[in-house]
């Protein structure tokens, strides 16, 4: 069965979508839910308690349904093994409320602190604090400008502004003869 949503305040717009897979309705009226699990290790009663899916699934249940979860469980598959434990109580609920919403925060803010787990590395190592640099690809040294006829273009660029200073410096030492104009005397550069 799916659960479509979980909204945490009615007046926000965190809302989280779930997948879970079996919610039974019990004869006292309440719910059971069950999260089946196909990892190899088998769980143990502190996994259970701590389960954090298990207690955003009774979250958005009581939510959805409007009925009380009386009965929580994890599945292992490969050993057809149900464990069992009661419902989180208001307080847990309250904590994963406020998990959820701090998370949500962060993500509306774009803030996404890689933590080291562990299903590291995951499907973007590539993207990862941790094992980026397992990806980082050297930068290849650009290839030499190929040679013009007899010299190479950085040369030939080297050559030309030299030339052009030393053209400078001769125009500035070559001053022509004053020119008359009327009563005033001119002196002109060649070069200008
Ligand atoms: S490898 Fe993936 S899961 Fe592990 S810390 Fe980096 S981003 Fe997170």
């Amino acid at each position: 069965m799916d659960i479509t949503y979980i909204r945490i305040r009615p007046a926000t717009a965190h809302v989280a979508t779930f997948e879970c897979y079996t919610i039974d309705k019990l004869e006292s009226g309440g719910l059971s839910i069950v999260d089946y699990k196909t990892s190899k290790e088998l769980f143990t009663i502190d996994d259970l308690e701590e389960d954090l899916q298990l207690t955003l699934y009774q979250l958005a249940a009581e939510q959805t349904w409007q009925l009380p979860v009386e009965k929580l469980t994890l599945y292992h598959l490969r050993s057809n093994t149900a464990c069992s434990c009661p419902p989180r109580d208001e307080a847990r609920l309250e904590q994963a409320k406020q998990l959820v919403l701090e998370v949500a925060e962060s993500i509306a803010r774009q803030i996404f602190p890689a933590i080291e787990n562990q299903y590291c590395p995951c499907d973007f190592p590539e993207h990862c604090p941790y094992y980026r640099h397992q990806y980082m690809v050297a930068t290849p040294v650009p290839a030499r400008q190929e040679l013009l006829p007899g010299i190479a273009a950085v040369d030939a660029i080297e050559r030309y502004a030299s030339l052009h200073t030393e053209i400078k410096e001769w125009s500035s030492r070559r001053i022509m003869k004053p020119v008359k104009a009327g009563k005033k005397s001119f002196q002109t550069n060649v070069w200008d």
